[in-house]
């Protein structure tokens, strides 16, 4: 059995040979300090544990990162496994190495429980979202490879879930990030595990013609060699049989035999310069014989993945097929190692230059979009990650949710009913409030009752999906209709009255057609009701119908004086004036003003004819004469118009202001009042509740625009909130 000592022993080594510049006190200390936290653990295979970080480094030096990734490989397992801290890292080797260990154990937590292909898209994205540093993921893949390189000390249960995860999630990564070395050890592994006999089968045929390619493969690795040096190109040519894996992908997909195979040996010719690439090219297409529509030209259009090569196909002189792929030792370094090759390439200028070097990352995840059959991975973008976030639910299933969202969008996005019965909900277990923003890996739990009130207005404001919204809206249009019309009645009239328009202009039944046709509701309740849902907003309904009310509200008075010509012919009966008021229909009576609205001249009235006292006038918002009052005895109203009035003769009205209780309120209302020359017949002032208080007034006014300004002025006294007509 290997000895933690040799193992460390073999990664200096490593070090020396891969990455002479590393910082061997550093590491030194690194591996002193994870041995002495990992005492006393054993792997499966009954080695001291400390040999699994090691290999991991070894690793991770291979692939070529830097000391700190180096130093996080070391410890990587140190936070999950052993009592460290991760104040006890950055003190000892400083946040970034932390942060690291961190990044790469949070993806050791994500726990795989599904097999469904959109599932694993997810799982995919998820860990590409939370490794911020993509030196996270290449530490994490190399943490698998190790595992996956002893899984024979596994229980069987355990070498299947993990080749699964390794075949779905860790070979496709390591594919986008360019390292095909690591992808087909990977790769090569699962498949032993997943399909033993398939796996053997090939094993078993590659080494019963060992002799015969390795004679083949020398043979053609000696005729290209020979070329070469006879024109005076300097390069290395390697012959190898393609991975298992691919084979067998090949088998599957075209239902063959391994014997009917096209072709199974690869070569490689690694050179000094581009030009040398093309070059060689020529040589090989006059040496062989080529297999057309097999020439592919990586060089001036690379992959995504930045793979540079030149791939061609042709025949030997004993009529078996074989690939050429040509490539400089850039391009070679990048095809082996990816990214990380990449890393390698640009260290040296440490920190400022790495923004730059996620941007590369990203960019070339974003454009990935690979065609060729063996790649079954879909297109994956990463900027699209800032704007999403990865949960689980408890049974291990991953939602996607856009970014910041919440525990109400995650309840909506399991189901409407789970959404709409929700009392509270659990995050990583612990209860958690409704706004919590979510975040990559949580497991989220929503608390349901059969009792739930359902959601509440806030929770609009509160989620981000849309999918939730909707919802949400969608409940309150359906379940809560009569609280719907008042909300969204009190808010358009808010409304109304933010733009100084009386909300009584509404009742006026001849432009009401106009204005539903230009909001296209039926009724105004209608109207109010989706505005109370969330619908539709109370400022979009009057922007639409401002014009048209501002029409009538301007018209209100011209209105009164048309019936003028009635009441100079005065004989003809079908109206009568009476205190300055026509009543439509109805000869000579008796009027009287409604104590309940006083209304005054400008205002829309409507008349109601009383038993015995004549017809009592209210105005049209009055809620003694809602359409609801009318439709029950509509015979009784009748229409009524003010009369243009030469006497200058005073209305009582009245007024009620909330406000703020304070000190001199009522001085200063008063004041007011006496300023603009209003007759006062009564003001008193009562507290509702604490620190507010109601004021009635009841003067007299000459008409509407009188009033209106009346209005205004009370408003502007400090502590007033709302001014209203009428009394309560
Ligand atoms: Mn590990």
């Amino acid at each position: 059995m290997e000895t933690a000592e040799a193992r460390y022993q073999s990664l200096l080594r490593t070090i020396a040979r891969h990455a002479p510049s590393t910082d061997i006190a550093l590491v030194d200390k690194a591996y002193r300090f994870a041995d002495a936290k990992h005492k006393k653990q054993l792997r499966k295979s009954g080695e001291p544990y400390i040999i699994h970080p090691l290999a991991v480094a070894e690793i991770v030096v291979e692939i070529g990162l830097d000391t700190d990734a180096i130093l996080a490989a070391l410890l990587h397992d140190c936070l999950e496994d052993t009592d460290a801290s991760y104040d006890e890292i950055v003190k000892l080797f400083g946040p970034t190495v932390a942060e690291l260990v961190e990044g790469v154990t949070k993806l050791t937590r994500v726990n795989f429980s599904t097999t469904e292909e959109q599932q694993m898209e997810n799982l995919r994205k998820m860990f590409m979202a939370m490794s911020k540093d993509i030196r996270v993921i290449l530490i994490k893949i190399a943490d698998r490879l190790h595992n996956m390189r002893t899984l024979e000390y596994q229980t069987p249960a355990k070498q299947i879930s993990k080749s699964t995860e390794t075949m779905e999630i860790y070979a496709p990564l390591a594919h986008r990030l360019g390292m095909q070395k690591l992808k087909w050890e990977l790769e090569d592994i699962s498949l032993q595990y997943l399909d033993p006999k398939g796996y053997q089968e090939i094993v078993d045929y590659l080494a019963a013609h060992k002799d015969q390619d390795d004679q083949f493969m020398q043979a053609i690795q000696d005729k290209i060699t020979q070329r070469l040096e006879s024109v005076g190109i300097h390069g290395k040519i390697y012959g190898r049989i393609k991975h298992v894996y691919s084979i067998y992908r090949k088998l599957k997909d075209q239902n063959k035999s391994v014997d009917e195979l096209y072709d199974l040996y690869a070569f490689r010719v690694i050179v000094d310069s581009i030009a040398d690439c093309y070059n060689v090219l020529g040589h090989i297409h006059d040496l062989f014989n080529l297999v057309p529509g097999r020439f592919k030209d990586y060089i001036s259009t690379p992959k995504p993945n930045m793979y540079q090569s030149l791939h061609t196909t042709v025949i030997g002189d004993q009529g078996i097929p074989f690939e050429v792929q040509i490539r400089t030792w850039e391009m070679h370094e990048t095809a082996e190692y990816g990214v990380a090759a990449h890393w390698k390439y640009k260290q040296g200028g440490a920190g400022a230059g790495q923004e730059k070097e996620f941007e590369w990352v990203r960019r070339l995840l974003e454009s990935q979009q690979d065609t060729e059959a063996e790649d079954y991975i879909h297109s994956l973008r990463v900027d699209m990650f800032d704007d999403e976030v990865f949960v689980f639910t408890p049974r291990g299933k991953v939602i996607s949710l856009p970014a910041k969202s919440t525990p109400i969008d995650f309840a909506y996005a399991i189901h409407s009913g789970v959404g709409n019965s929700m009392v509270g909900a659990k995050v990583n277990n612990r209860i958690a409030s409704f706004d919590v923003q979510l975040k990559n890996g949580d497991i989220v739990e929503v608390l349901t009752s059969k009792s739930a009130k359902g959601p509440s207005r806030d929770w609009l404001k509160i989620c981000q999906s849309n999918q939730a919204r909707n919802k949400i809206k969608q409940w309150f249009k359906k379940e809560k209709r009569e609280e719907n019309i008042l909300h969204g009645k009190a808010s358009f009239e808010s409304e109304l009255r933010r733009i100084n328009i009386d909300p009584s202009v509404l009742q006026n039944e001849e432009i009401l057609p106009n204005i539903l046709r230009k909001v296209s509701f039926d009724t105004l309740d209608d109207m109010y009701a989706a505005i109370g849902y969330g619908g539709m907003t109370a400022v979009k309904c009057v922007n639409r119908i401002r014009d048209e009310l501002l029409k009538a509200t301007k018209s209100a008075p011209k209105e009164a004086a048309t019936p003028k010509p009635l009441q100079s012919a005065g004989k003809k009966s079908n109206a009568a004036v009476n205190s300055g008021v026509i009543v439509e229909d109805i000869g000579s009576c008796l009027v009287k003003f409604a104590r309940c609205c006083t209304p005054v001249p400008g205002d829309l009235i409507v008349g109601f004819v009383t038993k015995g006292y004549g017809v009592s006038i209210h105005r049209c918002d009055c809620p003694n004469a809602s359409l609801n009052i009318i439709s029950k005895q509509p015979e009784r109203w009748v229409k009524a118009s003010w009369a243009v009035t030469t006497a200058d003769e005073p209305f009582d009205t009245s007024l009620e202001v909330d406000c703020r209780d304070r000190d001199g309120l009522l001085l200063d209302i008063a004041t007011v009042m006496t300023a603009q020359k209003i007759k006062m017949r009564e003001i008193n002032c009562r507290t509702i509740s604490e620190g507010h208080a109601v004021t009635s007034l009841t003067f007299s006014v000459h008409n509407v625009e009188e009033l209106n300004a009346v209005c205004s002025k009370i408003r502007s006294v400090p502590g007033v909130e709302q001014v209203r007509r009428g009394k309560t």
